[in-house]
């Protein structure tokens, strides 16, 4: 927007203004074909707890015994609970799409970290490595906690027995390391369930309530200040996921 290019005054010019207009079409068709990939995929996952729900309700309604209705309403409570985290997960994507980002400020990610891990006290047991003293990140608050607890919630659901949290400061970048020792994630699959909607094996994930967006999630609100998420093996055969964002020195 705003930019002009140069009329152009030779063949040569003429040549590369019909490159550079290729281009751009290529990407447009691109970003179209993502958007109605996307669009279709939000479709799809949206309609299975929609239809969970009102199957539920007409097996209620048709067959009134309490007993029944306990079930079906627990069922119907599971199905809300993932509907609604599937519309918000599609809010925050749909308003970064849009360029809408909160403010960013430094934050205390061992701090954050350590906040984190306490709010998982069931489950496989949590440890939290992080350095001595502050390690400061250029992020929003809100997006450090989205990331630890997308990474966490996974990791208790894939963990046998143990979680790692691992913060490393450093003047340029600063990590977050989570490893579990759970079956761990095959190369073939470690870049793709970062993208939006991508399950290893989709039934478990769907029967544990998950939306298959918590790590697309992750990857976009730890992207978009410029940081990097990397998906490998923990020391002990489980998943690791590596996030690093921006350092900031506070004075
Ligand atoms: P979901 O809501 O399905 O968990 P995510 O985007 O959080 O969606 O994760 C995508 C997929 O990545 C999951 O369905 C699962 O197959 C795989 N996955 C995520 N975290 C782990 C982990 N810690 N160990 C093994 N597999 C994992």
């Amino acid at each position: 927007a705003g930019r002009r290019l140069p009329l152009p005054s030779s063949h040569d010019e003429l040549r590369s203004l019909a490159g550079a207009l290729n281009d751009l079409l290529a990407r447009r068709d691109e970003a179209a074909d993502r958007l109605r990939r996307f669009t279709g995929d939000a479709a799809h996952e949206l309609r299975s707890p929609v239809a969970s729900i009102r199957v539920q309700a007409e097996v209620a309604v048709a067959h009134p015994d309490p007993d029944l209705a306990q079930e079906v309403l627990t069922d119907v409570m599971r199905e809300s609970e993932r509907l609604s985290s599937l519309v918000d997960g599609l809010l925050t994507l749909a308003r970064s799409d849009a360029g809408e980002v909160p403010p960013a400020e430094p934050v205390d990610l061992a701090a954050a970290a350590v906040s984190a891990a306490a709010r998982y006290p069931d489950g496989p047991s949590v440890v939290v490595h992080v350095p001595a003293g502050l390690c400061w990140v250029l992020a929003a608050p809100s997006e450090v906690d989205l990331v630890l607890d997308n990474l966490l919630r996974n990791a208790c659901r894939h963990a046998r027995s143990r979680i790692t949290v691992t913060v490393i400061g450093g003047a340029a970048a600063s990590r977050l390391v989570v490893d579990d020792d759970g079956e761990g994630i095959a190369p073939e699959h470690r870049k793709k369930v970062l993208d939006r909607f991508y399950r290893v094996q989709d039934d478990r994930a769907r029967s544990s309530g998950g939306t298959g967006l918590g790590l697309a999630l992750v990857a976009e609100v730890v992207r978009r200040r410029g940081g990097a998420v990397r998906v490998g093996e923990s020391p002990e055969g489980g998943a690791r996921f590596l996030v690093s964002w921006r350092s900031v020195s506070v004075v």
